[in-house]
């Protein structure tokens, strides 16, 4: 992965194999606010990181500080602090943390996940002195600052994953019946703790506001946000406040070990996923022939009596009807029969695989 600033037109270029992180690149930019009242224009000496979380949607939105630049009345580029504001799954910081490879991902999390809470004042002081017009300056800077902080890096990722195999996929049979948070209970009194020092970083504040800056809004204006839940779709929040990134890291490892999102192993590729479904076993990464795991694994399940079964009837014939208008009429006929080709082929797939239940699926094809 190559990381680049691009001065001229204000967006970070990232060069990756992987589409990932093209998308949330391009969604980043949409997702800029300018707050210069708050940060005062520079790279702050204290970030907060917050938090916030929607369990009905099973989605966080995290508002972390990043090092950016702006033009200034001049035409130069100066340093400013901007907030990223993306919503995520829930637990998807730390997967990315442990699942990708972080010799690549280590300028990544830096820039985008509050590196800025990790460096020491002085290298804070040594970015900001750089002239930020000079692309190559800055970039060998972020690379010599990831270089350093590479090491400390994997120590953390291996223990999250040692967390992770304890608490979420351990065979031993006497721990069959203790839920996740209960093993690791377990796991801080019985292995040696100072290999462990991710457990230290437990420490957030949780406070209870709107999640939105209502900073200098009239007692109209505030209504009429709180009022409008599409452009405030998480209200009033409880919120995690956190001044260090491997304090975000623990918490969202926490969320997981709560359950309020499930991390598995894929059956077929054997790497982590998340799913907001307990029952879900395969994950949806392409594997091969333009194949998801997910598909692999339902075409190995082999369901015996099908043509007895009232569910797979239903969707023949839905198929069949909607296969018919599309051939017949056209037009939006074909586009609603391709939009239920993909979305229909899918929800088989997780009535096969047992994900949802013949009930579910039966008033899924109903409502079609
Ligand atoms: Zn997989």
């Amino acid at each position: 992965m190559y990381t680049n600033i691009d001065n001229k037109q204000k967006i970070i270029i990232l060069s990756v194999d992987n589409l990932t992180y093209i998308i949330l690149l391009s969604q980043l930019s949409i997702v800029f606010i300018k707050n210069k009242d708050f940060f005062g224009g520079k790279m702050e000496t204290k970030n907060e990181i917050e938090l916030y979380m929607n369990e009905n949607l099973k989605e966080e939105q995290i508002r972390v500080p990043m090092l950016d630049f702006e033009m200034n009345e001049e035409g130069d580029y100066q340093y400013t602090t901007k907030v990223y504001e993306q919503p995520n799954k829930i637990g998807s910081i730390v997967l990315d943390f442990i699942q990708q490879e972080l010799k690549e991902m280590s300028c990544f999390i830096f820039r985008f996940y509050g590196f800025q809470t990790l460096l020491t004042e002085k290298e804070r002081k040594e970015i900001l002195a750089l002239n930020p017009n000079e692309n190559k300056e800055l970039n060998n800077k972020i690379d010599k600052l990831s270089n350093k902080y590479q090491k400390e890096f994997e120590s953390y990722k291996r223990q999250i994953i040692d967390i992770i195999e304890y608490c979420l996929f351990n065979e031993k049979k006497e721990l069959e019946d203790l839920n996740p948070l209960e093993k690791l209970h377990l796991f801080i009194n019985t292995k040696n703790i100072e290999e462990y020092p991710i457990l230290n970083h437990n420490e957030f504040r949780k406070v209870i506001k709107l999640n939105k800056s209502t900073f200098k809004m009239t007692e109209k204006e505030l209504i009429q946000t709180i009022k409008d839940k599409d452009s405030n779709r998480y209200g009033v929040q409880e919120i995690y406040e956190i001044d260090n990134f491997y304090n975000l890291l623990f918490l969202e490892l926490y969320f997981i070990l709560q359950e309020k999102t499930y991390l598995k192993k894929c059956k077929n590729c054997g790497k982590y996923f998340l799913t907001t479904n307990s029952a879900v076993i395969y994950c949806d990464n392409r594997f091969e022939d333009n194949k998801t795991c997910r598909e692999i694994g339902a075409s190995k399940v082999f369901t015996k009596n099908l043509e007895k079964d009232e569910a797979y009837n239903l969707y023949r014939k839905v198929y069949k009807k909607k296969q018919a208008l599309a051939k017949s009429k056209g037009g939006s006929f074909e586009i609603e029969y391709n939009r239920f080709k993909h979305q229909g082929k899918d929800k088989k797939n997780a009535y096969k695989l047992k994900e949802i239940t013949k009930e579910e699926f039966v008033k899924w094809l109903n409502n079609q």
